[in-house]
């Protein structure tokens, strides 16, 4: 998401997350079955078009669909698109492409939110796409474990920072994690960088997605003329994952693992 200003926090009550926690785990299954779906020859627009079929499956609905007036199902990004790109009939996947997958979906009053990047195709890849794939999993994988009831949003942004600098990744910094759950961007942000503030302390209901964008070359991105798209500004690929996790009393509990 973009960043917010605001410096505050949402609590869930035990019913809103029985919702969050249902909403996410059909959100985490549309995104493996999306994923799956992507392959060469296919335009992004028949993806998205495939993507709204498997979200309504669930009996909920697309998140991101005219969220601020996005235009699609969810957002499709592929190589050095960082995150928020629209499907097009113009874009046509090929062996090879990265391809990030972000689904939303609101059922019930509760809202899941979550992503992954995969690889198109069975061509062979390079070693530096493979560090960029290893790096930001295991970056996101290091953000959920930091975080702790008790702790600070600033472990989990340490966490993923450490995992990117050690990857020699780019950490974007103009995008951020989010709370979540019952609104799609909810405060507070959970940055992917250390900041001068360590942030809210982690505490029971609070509903967090993690979602490191790293990028193999420089961190700098712009957004597009369409004010959606954001790219890497030396075009090299990006890769995005993102998971929902649930702060209660004794631990963390990831919503959107399948
Ligand atoms: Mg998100």
């Amino acid at each position: 998401m973009r960043l917010m200003k605001r410096r505050n926090f949402v609590i869930h009550t035990p019913e809103e997350i029985v919702r969050i926690r249902e909403a996410a785990r059909v959100t985490a299954l549309a995104r493996e079955e999306i994923a799956a779906l992507a392959h060469p020859g296919m335009t992004t627009l028949e993806l998205d078009e495939l993507a709204g079929a498997v979200i309504r499956a669930t009996g909920g609905t697309p998140t991101f669909l005219n969220y601020n007036g996005f235009p699609r199902n969810i957002c499709i990004s592929v190589n050095d698109v960082v995150v928020h790109g629209i499907a097009s009939e113009k874009c046509v996947l090929k062996d090879g492409d990265l391809v990030s997958v972000d689904v939303g979906v609101t059922l019930n009053g509760g809202i899941g939110d979550t992503a992954k990047t995969v690889l198109v195709g069975n061509k062979p890849t390079t070693k530096d796409i493979e560090r960029l794939l290893a790096g930001t999993q295991e970056a996101l994988e290091a953000g959920i474990a930091a975080a702790h009831p008790g702790g600070h949003v600033g472990d989990i942004s340490r966490a993923v920072a450490e995992v990117a600098n050690r990857y020699k990744l780019g950490i974007v910094r103009d995008l951020v994690g989010h709370g979540c759950g019952t609104r799609l961007h909810e405060p507070p942000e959970v940055p992917n960088f250390v900041s001068t503030s360590e942030g809210p302390i982690l505490a029971p209901g609070m509903v967090l997605c993690i979602e490191p964008m790293l990028n193999l070359g420089t961190a700098r991105v712009y957004v597009e003329n369409d004010n959606w798209t954001v790219r890497t500004a030396d075009g090299l690929p990006s890769a995005h994952f993102e998971h929902m996790i649930l702060i209660t009393e004794t631990h963390t509990e990831v919503l959107t693992r399948v």
